[in-house]
């Protein structure tokens, strides 16, 4: 089994490769992907840098070159959902790109054609991630998370994505990985841990609690990998 584990800044990944010690590096395409031999698997782990069509070479050098057969994203979102709080660890059930608009043709906000509004995470991820968070005894939200390349620090906004999509996270990844797995038939989930509420306050939050709050998924990850 080779399984993928991208995040998209260095800090969200640092926490894994010091867990694993120790890893061979190899250079792809303006990234470094980070080769694991764990027990029976194969782990391939890189930051893609930020955004979704970073997100999207990663994914899919996971999947063409190195033949991940499940990808896993681990990082932080800011937090839509009332009560999220900085720290809060959720999966996204399904994906959607909040920042794509072609409704002038009658289309709805967030979709292309021949694509999907939402993408659907891995049933088999999800409900394993669940039975991993109930035996850490840690609590694990789940809902839609939207993504979109816009860091979101304004609450008009905030409410805007939450009343389109319905979503309980944003971030700037998520969906185009999962847009990436799902046309190559791959299955993944997306991990995130809340750094910021997505509000005025949103970028001095997000710099206090990048480390701390990507530990945290990266860690919540590093255990579901090992039950895989
Ligand atoms: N401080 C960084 C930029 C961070 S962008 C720099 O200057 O280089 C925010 C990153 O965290 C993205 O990878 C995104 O997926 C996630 N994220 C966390 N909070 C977010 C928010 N409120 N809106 C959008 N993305 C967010």
């Amino acid at each position: 089994m080779t399984i993928g584990i991208i995040g998209a800044m260095r800090e969200e990944i640092v926490p894994l490769l010091t867990l694993y010690k120790e890893y061979e590096s190899i250079e792809i395409a303006g990234n470094v992907y980070y080769k694991i031999t764990y027990k029976n698997a194969t782990i391939i782990i890189a930051y893609s840098k930020i955004g979704k069509v970073h997100a999207a070479i990663s994914a899919t050098t996971m999947i063409l070159r190195f033949g991940c057969e499940k990808i896993i994203f681990s990082g932080v979102a800011g937090g839509l959902a009332k009560g999220l709080k900085v720290g809060d660890l959720l999966l996204a059930t399904k994906l959607c790109q909040h920042d794509v608009d072609i409704t002038a043709f009658g289309h709805a906000m967030g979709f292309i054609p021949e694509g999907k509004l939402f993408y659907e995470s891995d049933k088999q991820l999800c409900d394993m991630a669940k039975e991993v968070a109930k035996d850490m005894g840690l609590s694990i939200k789940e809902g839609i998370v939207a993504s979109g390349d816009q860091f979101i620090a304004n609450q008009q906004i905030k409410d805007s994505i939450v009343k389109e999509f319905n979503a309980i996270a944003v971030e700037m990844e998520g969906a185009s990985v999962a847009c990436v797995c799902d046309n190559f038939k791959i299955p993944y989930c997306i991990f995130r841990s809340i750094s910021d509420s997505a509000d005025g306050e949103a970028s001095q939050s997000f710099d206090e609690f990048l480390e701390s709050s990507a530990k945290i998924s990266a860690d919540f990850v590093y255990k579901i990998v090992d039950k895989i």
